[in-house]
């Protein structure tokens, strides 16, 4: 049965604006509590971002679901997600498109993820522990895909693995140098949409968000947990 905490947070959504019913579905058969860690669990259902290990966070179910709506997904499509953290948005995507395909530079945050598509039975979430920035080259070209992580730039090589008409959605912007205060209230992000198509890209601003950094690399060995 469905957590009634989950079918408050669908109401919260639709009164933000979220009206995809296929999305609203998404998101209320996914159970955030098992993508938060054991102290957050009473705040799971809440429209927050929260911490989650190695210092990253899960996004906010508002995001999530704007992010999920505006991909317009259809069932055959094979998406591509860049900074899996919890595992959350690909939760999200994975009854929404035929496959989703998810990068983590983290391999403790991929393996508790990896976990939770397993117990949750997703079979068409694939996973992989790798720099999202340089794609997923052998599986391109993807319909859709999702940086989970904010960038000042989108790179080229990540809109070369979309297929003609794919479409790619990011946070794009200023990263905050540190959590204080002052440093995250001056920066700005906004989720871009881009297009591409025949002969070149097309660009679409959507709304302004705030996402961690993506990261260039993989974690040296020894990679903290906490
Ligand atoms: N979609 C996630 C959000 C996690 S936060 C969720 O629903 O929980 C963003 C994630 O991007 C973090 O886990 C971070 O480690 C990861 N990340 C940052 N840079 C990356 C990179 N270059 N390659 C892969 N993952 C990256």
């Amino acid at each position: 049965m469905t957590d009634p905490r989950a079918i408050q947070l669908i109401m919260t959504l639709r009164r933000h604006g979220i009206a995809d019913g296929k999305v609203l579905d998404a998101l209320e058969r996914t159970p955030r509590e098992i993508f938060v860690d054991k102290p957050f669990e009473s705040s799971a259902y809440d429209n927050t971002a929260l911490p989650i290990a190695c210092g990253q966070t899960i996004s906010q179910p508002y995001i999530v679901a704007y992010v999920t709506q505006e991909l317009n997904l259809e069932p055959q499509m094979r998406v591509l997600e860049l900074g899996t953290g919890s595992g959350y948005q690909a939760a999200v995507l994975s009854p929404l498109c035929r496959r989703v395909y998810t990068i983590e530079r983290h391999r403790h945050l991929l393996r508790q993820a990896e976990a939770r598509f397993k117990t949750l039975k997703l079979d068409n979430v694939v996973t992989r522990h790798a720099d999202g920035l340089e794609g997923w080259r052998e599986q391109a070209p993807f319909d859709r895909i999702l940086l989970s992580a904010a960038v000042d730039e989108v790179p080229l090589i990540l809109i070369e693995q979309l297929k003609p008409g794919g479409a790619l959605i990011a946070p794009v912007g200023a990263v905050p140098k540190s959590n204080d205060f002052a440093a995250v209230a001056s920066v700005s992000q906004r989720l871009e949409r881009i297009i591409r198509t025949e002969n070149g890209i097309k660009r679409e601003e959507l709304i302004p968000v705030m996402f961690v950094p993506m990261v260039e690399g993989l974690p040296h060995d020894g990679e903290k947990k906490g």
